[in-house]
């Protein structure tokens, strides 16, 4: 049995996925939450929740847990908790993986205009356009104030600011099917998609719906998150892992 105790940085399904192949090969796992998400779907095995009080936190944390490997299973966008893992692994000299899952590329058809931010992307729709919003709700405030768009906002929790008239604000917890998207995106009279570059197969379908619906997509890309381990599946971090702790 590996005499391992890897603290997974989570808030993803792939993070779910990665706690409970590292239990089943005999790994200590506690999954580490933000504690954002309301009724959150835990995975198997600890879990603790809520921030660590950035970098010294962290780091206390890990010394007191006897923590030997971190993996960084945030979503992509998720900068300041991929940076705070980063400097706290280095101070403690602790291996730091990362799970990174391949950014979404454009396939024939596709019609993508590449932003670097939820501002720049507002800034990016033609008057009157329709505009399906998938970015979470901390970043909706600049489609709000553009009084020429409307649309639908979707996120996982309640929206902390009043929708305007002409939008909707749609709670909805992914995966979602193609049918789904393609229905919701003809029913809202959408006439531009706006995404995080997320990459994954659970919020795939809507580009794919942007595709064959003739939709424009606004693609905020992704920044570079600090240096790591990393992984595109978690079939290959559960493998490294093995091979790497389990002499
Ligand atoms: P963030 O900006 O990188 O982090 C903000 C602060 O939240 C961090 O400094 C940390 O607080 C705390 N935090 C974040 N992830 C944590 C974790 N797994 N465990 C404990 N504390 C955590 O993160 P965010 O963009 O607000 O995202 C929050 C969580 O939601 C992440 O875990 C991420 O995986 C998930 N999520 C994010 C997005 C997105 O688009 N950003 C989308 C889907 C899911 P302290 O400094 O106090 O430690």
């Amino acid at each position: 049995m590996p005499n391992e105790r890897i603290l997974i940085l989570g808030g993803t399904r792939d993070a779910r996925e990665l706690a409970g192949g590292l239990i089943s090969r005999g790994f200590g796992v506690i999954t580490s939450l933000a504690g954002v998400t309301g009724n959150p779907v835990l995975p198997p095995g600890e879990v603790r929740t809520g921030g660590f009080g950035g970098v010294p936190g962290l780091a206390s944390f890990l010394a007191a847990e006897r923590i030997t490997a971190v993996v960084d299973a945030t979503h992509p966008f998720a900068m300041q908790m991929s940076r705070h893992a980063h400097e706290a692994c280095s101070e403690a000299r602790l291996p730091l993986y990362r799970l990174e899952r391949p950014v979404w590329r454009p396939s024939e058809g596709d019609h993508w205009i590449n932003v670097l931010s939820a501002a720049e992307a507002a800034a990016a729709l033609p008057p009157g356009a329709r505009a399906m919003v998938t970015i979470g709700r901390k970043e909706i405030a600049p489609f709000f104030a553009r009084q020429d768009v409307s649309g639908l906002a979707r996120m996982i929790e309640d929206c902390t600011i009043e929708a305007p008239v002409g939008w909707t604000v749609l709670r909805a917890r992914p995966p979602f099917s193609l049918g789904s998207e393609m229905r919701l995106m003809a029913d809202h009279g959408i006439t531009h998609l706006v995404t995080k570059n997320a990459g994954g197969a659970d919020t795939e379908a809507k580009l794919i719906a942007a595709r064959q619906s003739g939709i424009l997509v606004v693609m905020i890309q992704r920044q570079a998150k600090p240096s790591a381990i990393a992984f595109a599946t978690t079939a290959a971090l559960i493998a490294a892992l093995c091979k790497l702790h389990c002499p």
